[in-house]
């Protein structure tokens, strides 16, 4: 079995399919790192799915997979905060608009959703700009971190036997046909033959469908940006504050990060063009508009200072829904199109392939319990190893400072350098301990930082 793809979403499916030990399982990444492509550049929402199309793949998976991950996330340590949602109507027309939006929640299985007057929904956040004429609160919308989640997933399908293959791009695949029929995958390093296929590859999905003779859709990048507000912003937002939904998509949001930063954003920029599918640069004209939507929503945000600014792709389609297809004869199965909730559904996402595969004639045979794991845990609300006088007494390089910004100890640094999946750039290193993350950016321990990663072997740039 190989998966291509260790976003979020591959990542997810090869730690569905490591619960079973008579399967080989492959995850294969053309990057150097498990999560690196949009998987490390979104908003951080857990959805509960309360918008999506009813009656949609999208629908069932994201309300399915909110439920599992916020499970996951408490027994392994992944930060996660349901600070809940409020839609806010800003004119009369979005105000009427709120309870049909309460109705949609309703046919996706959400039921909790409450109609907040304006002075409810002050009371609520009070640092909201002028204007706001009442809101939709969706108490179950949480955020979480993104980066250790599939990082965790990852961890946990490697532990459990998976072999995973990194700067290792699937170019072509050809097939051998008959009763023990595969696939060969010629790849940056070297062939793999593997019986059954997975194509997690995300932005590329449609490229890697078309390998394999199928042209059932073509992604067409749509470009985030966002804004990283620094921490103090943090006690002015209390809530995901979402705007009405428009043709385009969620629209810009602020909400809060369980990092202790804000966001604002994302844009939606659709994108053309040979290199369009790489291009997450950040634009001056992007980020003004954010800046000053973000103030509009809360003015007190004008004053924030910004950390940082990126930009994310969403795989979008054309589509409405996801679009995943299993092609039983080539056993194969397509998860493409997973646009804006692929961090959302994961769980629900990879247990949905494990029964296309095995509709298809997969026999996976018996399961076996996958290994606990627990990944550090970096949300704003936990004790830090460098507080912690027992891990320091016991050893000493947790109280030994390096990125002072986001108290990151060269204990911390040292084992994700020595983990199941160790990180090879400092930015992987920031994903999974936030070193270089916070309002210096790196100016102070940048230098540290790599010469750490450089005795380990990795790429300091
Ligand atoms: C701005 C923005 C905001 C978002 N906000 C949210 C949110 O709040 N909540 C939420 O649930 N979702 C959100 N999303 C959506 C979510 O981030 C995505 O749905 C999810 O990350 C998709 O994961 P993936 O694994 O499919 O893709 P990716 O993370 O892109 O992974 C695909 C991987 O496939 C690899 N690959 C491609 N082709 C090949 C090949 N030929 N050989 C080998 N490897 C290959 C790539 O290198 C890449 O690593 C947002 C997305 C964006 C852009």
């Amino acid at each position: 079995m190989t998966v291509v793809g260790a976003g979020v979403v591959g990542s997810a499916v090869a730690r569905e399919l490591a619960r079973y030990p008579a399967l080989r399982t492959a995850l294969v990444d053309a990057r150097d790192d498990v999560g690196d492509g949009t998987s490390k550049a979104n908003t951080a929402i857990l959805h509960t799915g309360f918008d999506a199309v009813p009656g949609s793949l999208e629908s069932r998976l994201v309300r399915d997979g909110s439920r599992l991950l916020a499970a996951y996330a408490a027994d392994c340590g992944i930060p996660l905060e349901r600070v809940g949602a409020l839609l806010v109507a800003w004119d009369e027309e979005q105000l009427a608009a709120l309870p049909a939006l309460a109705a949609k929640a309703r046919r996706n299985g959400y039921d909790d959703t409450v109609l907040l007057d304006a002075a409810e929904v002050r009371a609520r956040e009070p640092r909201l700009g002028p204007g706001a004429l009442g809101a939709l609160a969706v108490p179950g919308e949480s955020v979480v971190c993104p980066w250790s989640t599939t990082l965790a997933y990852a961890t946990q399908a490697v532990r459990a036997g998976t072999d995973l293959h990194l700067n290792c791009r699937v170019a072509r695949v050809d097939q051998v046909t008959g009763a023990a029929g595969h696939h060969v995958l010629t790849t940056d390093r070297g062939t793999l033959r593997t019986r059954w296929l997975v194509n997690a590859a995300g932005l590329r999905a449609d490229e890697f469908d078309l390998l394999l003779g199928h042209r059932d859709f073509t992604v067409r990048p749509r470009r985030g940006q966002l804004l990283v507000l620094d921490t103090p912003a943090r006690d002015l937002v209390r809530h995901i504050l979402l705007p009405v939904p428009t043709a385009l998509g969620k629209g810009v949001l602020v909400t809060p990060t369980v990092h202790g930063n804000v966001l604002v954003g994302p844009t939606a920029e659709d994108l053309d063009g040979p290199d369009a599918k790489d291009d997450t640069a950040t634009t001056a004209e992007g980020l003004e508009g954010l800046r000053a939507q973000g103030a509009r929503i809360v003015p007190a945000l004008l004053g924030a200072e910004v950390t940082a600014a990126y930009a994310g792709l969403r795989a979008a389609t054309g589509h409405e829904d996801y679009r995943v297809r299993a092609h039983p004869a080539q056993r194969y199965v397509t998860l493409g199109g997973v646009r804006s909730t692929g961090l959302s559904a994961s769980l629900a996402l990879a247990a949905h392939t494990l029964d296309l595969l095995t509709g298809a004639g997969l026999d996976p045979g018996p399961s076996a319990a996958l290994p606990p794991i627990r990944v550090p845990d970096l949300g704003r609300t936990a004790e830090r190893p460098c507080v912690r006088a027992d891990l320091i007494a016991r050893d000493p390089a947790y109280g030994t400072l390096v990125c002072h910004c986001e108290r990151v100890s060269l204990g911390e640094i040292r084992d994700a350098l020595d983990s199941t999946v160790p990180p090879v750039t400092p930015d992987g290193l920031r994903r999974r301990t936030r070193a270089r993350g916070g309002r210096c950016q790196g100016s102070h321990c940048g230098a540290a930082v790599r010469d750490l990663l450089r005795r380990a072997g990795g790429t300091p740039t």
